[in-house]
């Protein structure tokens, strides 16, 4: 993805000032391996020299350690080329000197590291245009059209005819099958999931009605086994009727899941999810202390039964059905996140019992559906890497916003 920069007078004469030094750099590093390329110096060995290099140069201080080592890394890739073409027979070209007009450039490694890009969003949700912040030059606009969301990894900064631009990658796979658009998901008992996408869009999975009164009916027949005497012909009709039953379930729950994880996969690049915990999942019928659940007996067999396992099977059908599409799955840790008392907004806990489906922050005000906010937190922690600020590129519903109003396809 490649940005068109606008620098101000003073940034342009600090980003050829940092070109300047880079093609030195990159030149004296090369020189060093000319000299010494029968000894193969290493690529670590010089980034130890650099190291040397900063302590003892101010002028190397204005320059990003990384940055430098990228330089590094780029003369390392023309020495491995050469010795792959000796190897191979061709005829070498020994690696050369870079001219001003032969040097585009350098790069940055880890997003927050001497850069960063925020990317903005217009008003038809498209991530478009951004500012590019890099140490030493400050903040500039870029401008520019994200195909994909996704979070920006590595950064270069290229020089053509006096225009300055930035190539940026994104930690994101468009994929064969995907659109590439970013979603988090929030599962839950009576809801199958609920589907937030990162441009306000919400979407609910519900567990589908075929599989609910199958479900039902096999709760029935358990609890008529229960009061049966052990050993009754009647209490063998019955046991084989349950049995029956749970089969029938474990199918159609199959099905399901395959339906449901095919359609994600189709319809998101990038998912965000909580990892699995089954603790969490029968947590749910036993409620909370001040929410106790509601046919506590009657809802524990359930889960123990069939809902135990359909999470671990979503998750690892969800899995594998992403690897097959090219989306990124990304399982964020509940523990610490805590997504469900966690705000979208502010990013601060709100502590919420079981029976209160609307997030209402104590902190910003922000009102939004538990799960659907939820869901949100889980995406803005998998998009910004570690959750410790908002993902520029998730786009919140509006406070208050009800189901209907932001619809998105993949319900
Ligand atoms: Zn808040």
């Amino acid at each position: 993805m490649t940005y068109r920069l606008y620098p101000g007078r003073e940034q342009v004469q600090g980003l050829w000032l940092m070109f300047h030094g880079h093609r030195d750099l990159y030149n004296a590093l090369l020189e060093q391996r000319r000299s010494a390329w029968r000894r193969h110096l290493s690529f670590t060995a010089q980034c130890e020299e650099i190291t040397r290099l900063r302590a003892e140069a101010p002028f190397w201080q204005k320059f990003n350690a990384q940055s430098m080592q990228v330089t590094a890394k780029r003369v390392d890739l023309a020495f491995k080329a050469f010795f792959r073409r000796v190897r191979q027979g061709e005829k070498p070209g020994f690696p050369r000197f870079k001219s001003l007009s032969r040097f585009n450039g350098w790069g940055y490694k880890t997003h927050g590291d001497g850069w960063r890009f925020t990317p903005d969003t217009d008003h038809r949700h498209r991530i478009r245009n951004g500012t590019l912040r890099i140490s030493g030059i400050g903040e500039m606009r870029a401008r520019g059209r994200m195909r994909t969301y996704g979070i920006p990894k590595t950064c270069e900064i290229v020089q053509e005819d006096g225009r300055w631009y930035a190539s940026i990658t994104l930690l994101c796979f468009p994929g064969r099958e995907t659109t590439g658009q970013a979603a988090g998901l929030d599962w839950g008992v009576s809801t199958f999931a609920t589907v937030a996408t990162a441009h306000g869009g919400v979407a609910q999975i519900q567990n589908p009605r075929l599989l609910r009164s199958a479900e039902e009916a096999l709760v029935q027949a358990q609890q008529v086994l229960a009061r049966k005497t052990r050993g009754s012909r009647n209490r063998n009709k019955v046991r084989r009727k349950v049995a029956r039953l749970h089969r029938k379930v474990r199918n159609q729950r199959l099905d399901f899941l395959h339906q449901a994880t095919a359609h994600l996969v189709r319809h998101f690049g990038f998912l965000a999810t909580e990892e699995l915990a089954v603790a969490n999942m029968t947590k749910s019928a036993r409620g909370t202390e001040e929410a106790p659940g509601t046919n506590v007996q009657q809802k524990a067999g359930l889960n123990k039964s069939i809902l135990d396992t359909a999470p671990g099977l979503f998750l690892s059908m969800l899995r594998y059905k992403a690897e097959e599409a090219g989306a990124e799955l990304v399982e964020v840790p509940t523990r610490s996140l805590k997504a469900t008392q966690r705000c979208a907004r502010c990013w601060e806990t709100t502590k919420k019992s079981l029976s209160q489906r609307i997030h209402h922050c104590a902190h910003c005000g922000f009102t939004l559906d538990r799960d659907w906010n939820a869901a949100l937190v889980a995406l803005i922690y998998a998009m910004s890497g570690n959750g410790r600020e908002p993902a520029a590129c998730v786009r919140l519903p509006s406070s208050g916003a009800g189901w209907h109003e932001t619809p998105c396809r993949a319900a």
